[in-house]
């Protein structure tokens, strides 16, 4: 592999030879200065290149990995830093069954915690909501993941497959599309002075919400950011949290609290803007106190562990998920609120349909990176996520406010959801992810 000297990592283009089109208005790969001085004398091929090493973009490169293609992973940040992320997850049943069939929930599942119940209430109403694994038919209702848990069981999977490299740090600068291949340039940003260049038949966007791939392929989007933002916290209760998980409508936002390994629970707690920035300059007394008056004290003294830190809730979504060679999967395809725990649940979900159709179609003899390949995965994903984050949308904004005849309506829903229990098993099916069509993951491929 050559290195070549390289400036700074420009903002990323792309250029779509195909069709004539330079989508960004800069000159196409013959032309681009910053890189035309580059000699490149080794690319290196694989059959997909997945862009983004968070948990979506892990859960496709091993799946693919496993299937026996050839793959690169290109992450960012350190790994350190990717690790160190501080977040903690809500995994529905359909996620722990895509980590079943990578065969990594044995070495995850000792270091989450399960449901044993989920309570939902609104503000100080006292009808309480209580989903249980009985409505399922099922010993649980879920768990609560760290990010640094799933990451890590992904990253030794990774590493133990000798047809996946992990290129990391490094970012992707410039992709480019030629007849049947894409070219995609990185930045290695460990080596201000190197480049590297890959040659795939497939990208797989999986950088997040402001994906960078996405805008320069000219993808538009449509969404809102919300009123609130979230504040998420980790924080030791004195008594134990029992496996219950709670979910609590606030005027605010919704207030959730999930409960982890070794007796510590997670806060995510979403509140309009000013207020969470307000909460976030607060010194640790005077958040607790702030959380003790929403949180109550039913579960004794609390302590604060860690810092917390507030981001931005937004609803998005892509019009297109795919283009001829490039794949948009998780947040880069669609963002929403964080009520329900919903956001990772569908980004593994999208990378496990993008892997099942691309294995359907090798099984086949078919280009798995055809177009009306991509396309299958484009309708099997778009109308489910839009169904759940048109979902998120309307329980956010049914729940937080205080005008009567929502508030009536609201509280009838809770009636109905604690007394009519097949409803309450539907709404639980849903949230876990046993509804629709499920993607399976293995199966015709020898794993590597
Ligand atoms: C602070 C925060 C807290 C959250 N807490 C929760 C929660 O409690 N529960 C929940 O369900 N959801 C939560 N979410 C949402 C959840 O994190 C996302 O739905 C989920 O992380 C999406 O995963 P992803 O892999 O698609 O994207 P991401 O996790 O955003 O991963 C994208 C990766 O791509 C890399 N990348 C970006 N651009 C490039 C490039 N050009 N080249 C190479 N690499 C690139 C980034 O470094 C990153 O590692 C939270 C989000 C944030 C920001």
């Amino acid at each position: 592999m050559q290195t070549v000297p390289i400036v700074t990592a420009p903002e990323l283009t792309y250029h779509d030879l195909d069709y004539g089109v330079n989508r960004d208005s800069t000159p196409a790969l013959d032309s681009t200065p910053a890189l035309t001085d580059v000699e490149y004398t080794d690319v290196c091929q694989y059959d997909v290149v997945i862009v983004g090493g968070g948990i979506v973009g892990n859960v496709a490169a091993c799946a693919l990995g496993q299937a026996g293609l050839k793959v690169a992973i290109v992450e960012a940040e350190a790994r350190s830093m990717a690790s160190d992320r501080g977040q903690a997850y809500s995994l529905n049943l359909l996620s722990v069954k895509v980590f079943e069939e990578l065969g990594l929930w044995q070495r995850i599942r000792p270091q989450v915690e399960t449901y044993r119940s989920v309570q939902l209430s609104d503000s100080d109403y006292g009808k309480v909501v209580k989903f249980s694994p009985q409505d399922l038919g099922r010993e649980t209702i879920g768990y609560v993941a760290e990010h640094r848990v799933l990451l890590e069981a992904l990253e030794s999977r990774l590493n133990a497959l000798p047809n996946v490299d992990r290129i990391c740090p490094a970012t992707v600068i410039e992709t480019v599309k030629t007849g049947d291949r894409t070219i995609v340039k990185l930045a290695q940003n460990s080596f201000q002075n190197s480049a590297q260049i890959l040659s795939t038949k497939l990208v797989i966007a999986a950088d997040g919400s402001r994906s960078a791939l996405r805008q320069a392929a000219n993808i538009t989007t449509f969404g809102w950011q919300y009123w609130q933002s979230c504040i998420v916290a980790f924080i030791q209760p004195e008594h134990n949290h029992n496996q219950i998980a709670y979910e609590r409508f606030q005027p605010d936002g919704p207030f959730a609290i999930l409960p982890l390994p070794n007796g510590l629970c997670r806060i995510v707690w979403t509140a309009p803007r000013a207020v969470a920035d307000e909460m976030l300059t607060l010194n640790p007394e005077e958040f607790m106190a702030e959380l003790r008056s929403r949180y109550g004290d039913h579960m004794g003294k609390l302590t604060l562990v860690g810092e917390p830190s507030v981001f931005p809730v937004r609803l998005l979504h892509s019009t297109r998920y795919v283009k001829p060679g490039l794949a948009l999967i998780g947040d880069a395809a669609h963002c929403c609120h964080p009520v329900g725990g919903q956001g990772i649940n569908l980004g593994i979900r999208d990378a496990a349909a993008l892997v099942n159709v691309m294995q359907n179609a090798l099984a086949r003899d078919k280009d798995f990176a055809s177009l009306s390949v991509l396309k299958q995965y484009e309708r099997w994903r778009m109308w489910e996520n839009l169904f759940v984050l048109g979902l998120t949308d309307t329980l956010t904004r049914l729940f937080s406010n205080k005008i009567w005849p929502i508030v009536l309506i609201r509280r009838c829903s809770l009636w109905i959801l604690q007394d009519i229990s097949p409803i309450r098993s539907l709404v639980l099916r849903h949230m876990q992810g046993l509804t629709g069509k499920a993607p399976r993951i293995v199966g015709q491929y020898p794993k590597v």
